[in-house]
């Protein structure tokens, strides 16, 4: 028999973790004050069948000598009992609403509802997944669920309450069954398995429990496919495997690789996943789990269990990390799942969502301010107290993506400040193009499009020119060539890279030299925007009626800079 129908619980003393139900149901039974309808809410797999079961067996149990009345303990050896838990009495009827939701089926109870039990005290209808009635059964219903004959009784039960009548709602007695907490399925699983006798570790019994997601009926279901798996026993390597559940250990090379804003070992880690086949979201809820138990630490130290053989470490952990990056982490982690499935190649969303905490600048002090970018702030920065305060100016500049790319400071200098730089001929800048920089224009272009690089990174893309490619150490490795010093950053360089790598899924690292670009963005768009202008110019001083106009009027004039060229969609 697999584990989880013989282990579902047959009285309320064995229904685990969900006490308040239990207590109210327990005095209402004790104290004789029945109501007619009852509602069990909660998630799937949560208990709501079995509380309702529990509850036909109170209510037509007769005790082991057949002399016993309405109950909170019913006997579980009286005919009610085991045919109810056996699935066979005749006064206790279960219909999925899921797949019995019309008129039809409504009217056959109803018609069933005439006759009294055959052989219990009380005949109970119970409805899952009620909320998929439809309205028309709903109202057929209606009328039986307001005045019930003495002998029925209604149980309902959803996933959905939202989506019942409030009619409906208002007749019934409502319990919201709650999930289980990791540590009271695990309580629960290790009590099982040890009557059933089967060996197993504490860490397969973790994953199990956090894998049911608060269901018990889902633990036990797990843990037999575990002990089939495992030919007859739990080991942790085996239920991991099954689970396909990603190693503490990553998600803890994630936070070690972010702590020290070091991209590389980030990619590495991401790559090292990718090659064990394991689930990028897998590795996110791993990270966010690890996150919420530094989080814990930080707040209430001493609160994680210090048998959990995960506690040592995310408090190690909690103790490198400012609190509010720890937040930060966690909440792009969270919402990281839902782009996953978005790119094509889930280990390159996964560096995505992972880079994109890089792209804020590191907190000012602490452990953190050890990589490429505390480094290259206190490098321009004067010693002593200037150093924390260059890094503190960087801190306040908001993240890339939320910061206005068209403020006025940040546009690419068109006209001005490139002509001086790659020279004028009849005010369009001087562009040497190459296949190179056709090549980086569209990768920029894409880049900026999907919103991966904005503001100074961006910045840095319009305004450098592709050089060379070459083959290094760590994949290929870019020279781009940028004027501005100001752009020239290690920490500017890092995100555009992140960018880059995040959109090519492979790693790329960038080198900046100084020097005068010919071939940018920046002066490509300069130079199209130029053309646009001389040819809306020609257009309208070769234009028939602005010719007749011209000759007509001695006096008209066209003022200059007032001949300016539709925009086009540039994504049209
Ligand atoms: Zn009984």
């Amino acid at each position: 028999m697999v584990l989880a129908r013989k282990y579902r619980p047959r009285r309320f003393s064995e229904l685990v973790g969900q006490e308040h139900v239990v207590r109210a149901l327990g005095n209402a039974l004790a104290s004789g004050r029945l109501h007619h309808a009852y509602l069990f809410t909660g998630t799937r797999g949560i208990g709501k069948t079995t509380v309702s079961r529990i509850l036909a067996k109170c209510l037509n149990c007769t005790g082991a000598d057949g002399s016993g009345g309405v109950t909170a303990e019913p006997c579980g050896c009286c005919q009610a009992c085991i045919e109810i838990d056996a699935d066979r009495y005749i006064d206790y009827i279960e219909l999925d609403a899921a797949s019995n939701r019309g008129i039809e089926e409504a009217r056959e109870l109803i018609e069933r509802a005439a006759y009294k039990p055959s052989v219990g005290r009380y005949k109970v209808f119970m409805i899952d997944e009620a909320h998929q009635l439809t309205r028309d059964a709903f109202s057929a219903l209606l009328k039986t669920l307001e005045e019930p004959p003495e002998y029925l009784k209604f149980v309902l039960a959803t996933t959905d309450p939202e989506r019942m009548l409030p009619t409906v709602l208002s007749r019934c007695l409502q319990f919201n069954l709650r999930p289980m907490t990791p540590q009271a399925v695990q309580e629960h699983l290790e009590r099982v398995l040890a009557d059933e006798k089967i060996v197993h570790d504490t860490g397969s019994l973790r994953l199990l429990a956090r894998a049911a997601r608060g269901s018990m009926r889902d633990a036990l279901s797990l843990a037999d496919q575990a002990i089939a798996y495992g030919g007859g026993r739990l080991d942790e390597a085996a239920v991991r495997a099954m689970l396909g559940s990603v190693e503490r250990s990553v998600a803890s090379a994630f936070v070690r690789a972010l702590g020290a804003r070091d991209g590389a070992a980030l990619l590495a880690a991401v790559d090292d996943i990718r090659q064990r086949g394991q689930s990028a979201a897998g590795a996110l809820e791993e990270l966010a789990m690890l996150l919420q138990q530094m989080a814990i630490v930080q707040a209430v130290p001493g609160a994680l269990d210090s048998a959990d053989p995960d506690t040592a470490e995310a408090t190690q952990l909690a103790g490198a990390w400012p609190a509010d990056e720890v937040q930060l982490l966690y909440s792009l982690a969270i919402h990281g799942r839902e782009e996953l499935s978005l790119l094509g190649d889930e280990y390159a969303a996964l560096a995505m969502v992972l880079l994109r905490f890089l792209a804020f600048p590191a907190a000012p002090s602490g452990a953190l301010s050890t990589g490429p970018m505390a480094s290259a702030s206190t490098a321009t920065a004067a010693p002593e107290p200037s150093v924390t305060k260059a890094v503190d100016a960087s801190h306040d500049e908001p993240p890339p993506w939320l910061d206005a790319p068209e403020s006025e400071e940040l546009r690419p200098r068109a006209a001005a400040g490139q002509t001086q730089v790659a020279g004028v001929a009849d005010g369009v800048p001087a562009l040497h193009p190459t296949a190179l920089g056709e090549r980086w224009a569209a990768l920029v272009a894409n880049l900026s499009q999907r919103g991966l690089i904005a503001a100074l990174v961006r910045e840095l893309a319009m305004q450098s020119e592709w050089l060379a490619a070459s083959a290094g150490p760590q994949g290929a490795r870019w020279r781009l060539r940028t004027e501005r010093e100001s752009l020239r950053t290690a920490a500017l360089r890092d995100k555009l890279q992140a960018a880059i790598v995040a959109a090519q899924g492979e790693p790329v690292e960038l080198e900046l030299v100084e020097g005068a670009p010919l071939d940018t963005p920046a002066l490509r768009e300069a130079a199209a925007r130029a053309r646009a202008q001389q040819q809306a110019e020609q257009t309208m001083t070769n234009d028939p009626v602005v010719r007749e106009l011209m000759s007509q009027f001695k006096t008209a004039r066209i003022v200059p800079g007032s001949i300016k060229p539709v925009q086009r969609n540039p994504s049209a």
